[in-house]
């Protein structure tokens, strides 16, 4: 059953994917309304009530929990008891378990592979010993994780010789550790797919990403990759969104080897900053794809009509290309409504649409011109 227009969508999370979510959920005609434990956040801005509340504060949980038709993600760290206390009072989209796996990089790497999704060899970290073990078979280099909370290259370090070990097991311990295989990628994609509460799927054309201090610099729409791979990546994407059970949207994070092979990194269940040129670029957005399934609407198709590249503005040199950027005519600017332009603080993006068809003829200096 679909929710009635008017319905209240809760969104937990405040951040500018909670933002362009709220946006979504007002043009089809829903309310929002967003609970963070900061004030003054960019979906509050937008949304039509917020709470602002710890994530383990039962009162104001049960308040919100009761205030809403349906519960969704912009976050997906939000600890266990949070859904605890909020599955009795309304129905939580994507579920408890997709967020437990996708919460912990060893259950996400056991669920790509029963999904079929190949990922780099792994091992779980639990001390010294294991990290040593792991090491004689994974070889280096590696890339030793957290497997919680990490984001954006923090809570991990790359190991490329033996001396890079123990400075960065002192750093990372005794949090529980994932090692993983280096994977010597060409390109870092990304595949974003939503699933309705009919079990229905769309998926988006793949993005192409590009990263800078371990944070998404740029995205090129479609991926500039044989389409083999681009249907093989679309193909994975599905079967997980299956596999899961989804009722949302959700992103996979690829690499592409030389080879063609396509290697599973993370899974993200929620609405990606990789995906953010599909609101100028296709005729619903990742943000109404997710609204629609958790509202238990129909998925609008995936379909691109325009070619895309997405340039992320970040910290104050981001800021500097604002009014640039508002006097080019082809770009659409978004900014998230964020006090402070600290370094390395997403602040907004822009989105550059080309032509259908005609990314793949330009090189990377020709499509980001004018960001
Ligand atoms: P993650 O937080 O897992 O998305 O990792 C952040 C970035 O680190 C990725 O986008 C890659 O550029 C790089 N990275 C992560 N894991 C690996 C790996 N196993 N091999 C090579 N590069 C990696």
């Amino acid at each position: 059953m679909s929710l009635p227009p008017n319905a209240t969508i809760g969104i937990l999370g405040g951040g500018q994917l909670g933002r362009m979510s709220a946006l979504a959920a007002a043009r089809l005609g829903y309310r929002t309304h967003v609970y963070a434990p900061e004030a003054d956040q960019p979906a509050m801005q937008v949304a039509t009530r917020h709470t602002v509340a710890g994530y383990t504060d039962e009162d104001a949980l049960v308040e919100f929990g009761r205030a809403v038709d349906v519960v969704t993600f912009e976050f997906e760290n939000v600890p266990s008891r949070t859904l605890d206390i909020l599955g009795p009072l309304a129905p939580c989209h994507p579920s408890a378990r997709v967020l437990a796996i996708c919460q912990d990089r060893v259950a996400e790497k056991r669920f790509m592979a029963e999904a079929g999704i190949p990922t780099a060899p792994w091992e779980a970290i639990g001390s010294e010993a294991d990290l040593r073990r792991a090491l004689a078979t994974i070889g280096l280099p590696a890339v030793l994780k957290t497997t919680r909370l990490g984001y954006d290259g923090r809570g991990q370090a790359v190991l490329r010789d033996t001396a890079d070990v123990a400075p960065a097991w002192q750093r990372l311990a005794p949090r529980p550790l994932i090692l993983e295989g280096f994977v010597p990628f060409t390109m870092e994609l990304s595949a974003i797919v939503a699933r309705g509460v009919d079990g229905a799927t769309a998926v988006f054309d793949i993005a192409e990403n590009r990263h800078l201090h371990h944070i998404l610099d740029l995205t090129f729409a479609p991926a500039r990759i044989p389409a083999s791979v681009a249907l093989a990546a679309q193909a994975h994407a599905t079967r997980l969104a299956k596999a899961l059970g989804l009722i949302g949207v959700a992103a996979l994070e690829l690499f592409l080897l030389p080879s063609g092979t396509l290697v599973g990194n993370e899974i993200a269940p929620r609405p990606h900053n990789s995906g953010h040129w599909t609101i100028e670029a296709c005729g619903a957005s990742q943000f109404e794809q997710h609204i629609r399934a958790v509202a238990g609407l129909p998925l609008a198709s995936a379909s691109r009509h325009h070619d895309a590249v997405m340039r992320n503005l970040v910290g104050p040199e981001g800021m500097a290309r604002w009014p640039d950027l508002l006097s080019a005519p082809e770009i659409v600017g978004h900014l998230y409504g964020k006090a402070e332009p600290r370094p390395g603080r997403k602040m907004g993006h822009a989105t550059r649409l080309l032509p259908h068809g005609s990314l793949a003829g330009l090189s990377d200096l020709e499509a980001v011109r004018g960001f």
